[in-house]
């Protein structure tokens, strides 16, 4: 007997032609999210094998001069390549509600993240959050969405309500360098709630979708720190865009 999800999955293919988001071609009933071609050349970083990496250098240089005893973890599952279509991962969450793909590949970094020397004992994830009218217009928060099946694979707890981000900034796709910065400086708080409770976690993992110039992560990091004083902090999204 054939499963009902597979069932489901038959109609749907019949009626609404499926497409893989990355490279357009339709999918066979068989092919859950992206096509076999595309799901097996996902440019994976390996960064969660690396403590030292590309991406965890450019977010540690943001805080030099800084009085950070530790260097920063920073991992990222695999490279935002627009041009290969990759980008279309986190885009299906971000803008058109396309939650399963997005949880797939969360889920997916959340395993390498418990397997890596560097995360594995976070116990705490921490998403980016949204301003509550961006959250409240789009529905959900996509840093939230993927934070709770990384939390789940890493065995940690979902640390909600602790930042709030305080300017309705416009979106930052539209935004470039100085004027980006400019635009998230200062942006996150820590709620009276977190300020009150403090923080109970000896390893706080920072997460958001797409890692850029690490200027929202930055920021988020700033307004976290002194809550955890004794904590260690690091950072993670589901892509990395290339320097
Ligand atoms: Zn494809």
């Amino acid at each position: 007997m054939m499963e009902a999800a597979h069932i489901a999955r038959a109609v749907t293919d019949v009626f609404l032609e499926r497409r893989c988001p990355v490279c357009g071609r339709a999918l066979r009933s068989r092919e859950e999210r992206l096509c076999l071609f595309c799901a097996g050349d996902l440019p994976l970083t390996y960064y969660w094998t690396q403590s030292r990496n590309a991406m965890a250098d450019r977010f540690n240089a943001r805080f030099t001069g800084d009085d950070i005893s530790y260097y920063i973890y920073a991992a990222a599952l695999f490279f935002y390549r627009s041009e290969a279509g990759y980008a279309e991962i986190p885009k299906a969450l971000k803008y058109h509600a396309d939650y399963r793909l997005g949880r797939h590949y969360a889920r997916m970094l959340g395993r390498r993240l418990a397997e890596s020397e560097a995360f594995r004992d976070v116990d705490l994830v921490v998403p980016v959050p949204l301003h509550p009218l961006r959250r409240w217009r789009r529905g959900y928060n996509q840093a939230e969405v993927l934070a709770r099946e990384v939390a789940a694979a890493l065995g940690a707890r979902l640390g909600k309500g602790l930042l709030r981000r305080r300017r309705y900034t416009r979106t930052q796709t539209r935004l470039h360098g100085e004027a980006k910065a400019r635009n998230v400086d200062a942006a996150f708080v820590l709620t009276r709630r977190a300020r009150r409770k403090g923080l109970a976690a000896h390893h706080v993992l920072l997460l958001d979708d797409v890692f850029t110039t690490g200027a929202t992560l930055g920021a988020c990091f700033r307004a976290l720190l002194p809550l955890c004083p004794s904590a260690r902090l690091s950072v993670a999204t589901l892509a990395v865009v290339k320097e």
